[in-house]
C-alpha cells in the first residue's frame, strides 16, 4: 500500500468523496484539493450547506419525493394538474422530468423497480401509498414514466393490473428513436419498439 501524503483528517476527506456517485479515489483527491485550496470561498460554504440539508432533509409523506417540508414543494404547488400523477422509480427521475417540464401533475415515487433477481418485491416499493393516492382522489390520468429496462416494465404491467378496478386512464412513456438518434445506430430491439409505438404524422 502506497504511503499516506496526507494526515487522517484529509485522508477521511478524500475516503468519503470517494463514495460520490461519479467519483473515484483519483478524482476526490483532485476534489478534495480543490476544496482545501478555496477553503473560504467554497469548503465552509459547501460544509454549511451540507449540515443544514442533513438537519431540513425530509420525505415527502404523500409522494415520496426529497425535500425540507413535507409534503413537498410539488405536492404544495396548487398550479399542479391535481388530475394527473406520474409515477416515477426514484427521485433522480423525478427530477429529470421536472428539468425537462413536459408535465405540470404530480408525482409518486415507488422508491426501485420489481426485481426477483435482487429479491425486491412489492412490499419493498412504495405501491401501498400508491393505491391509498389514487382511490377516489380524483384523478383521471396515471403516466408510468419507469425506465425502459426489463424490471421497469414488470414494474408498468404489476402497477397496470394493481389499479386495473380504478376507472383510470393509465398510459406509459413510448418506447423508441431517440431526439438526434440515427436509426443505423440503434439496437434492434428499440427500433421494434419504436416501430410498434409509430403514431400519425
Ligand atoms: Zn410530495
Amino acid at each position: 500500500m502506497a504511503d499516506r501524503v496526507a494526515g487522517p483528517e484529509i485522508e477521511r476527506l478524500i475516503q468519503l468523496l470517494a463514495r460520490l456517485p461519479g467519483l473515484g479515489p483519483r478524482s476526490a483527491r483532485r476534489a478534495a484539493l480543490h476544496l482545501m485550496r478555496k477553503r473560504e470561498d467554497l469548503l465552509g460554504p459547501l460544509a454549511d450547506a451540507m449540515a443544514l440539508a442533513r438537519e431540513r432533509i425530509v420525505t415527502c409523506s404523500a409522494c415520496g419525493n426529497i425535500d425540507t417540508i413535507d409534503p413537498c414543494t410539488i405536492c404544495c404547488d396548487v398550479r399542479r394538474d391535481a388530475t394527473t400523477l406520474v409515477v416515477v422509480e426514484t427521485v433522480a427521475d423525478l427530477w429529470a422530468l421536472e428539468r425537462a417540464a413536459v408535465v405540470r401533475g404530480r408525482y409518486h415515487v415507488l422508491g426501485g423497480v420489481l426485481s426477483p433477481l435482487d429479491g425486491v418485491g412489492p412490499d419493498d416499493l412504495n405501491l401501498a401509498g400508491l393505491v391509498d393516492r389514487v382511490s377516489g382522489a380524483g384523478l383521471s390520468e396515471i403516466i408510468l414514466a419507469v425506465n425502459a429496462t426489463v424490471d421497469g416494465q414488470t414494474t408498468a404491467h404489476y402497477v397496470t393490473d394493481l389499479l386495473a378496478h380504478l376507472d383510470l386512464k393509465v398510459t406509459r412513456l413510448a418506447h423508441g428513436v431517440p431526439v438526434g438518434g440515427e436509426l443505423d445506430y440503434l439496437d434492434e430491439g428499440t427500433l421494434a419498439a419504436a416501430m410498434r409505438s409509430r403514431t400519425a404524422f
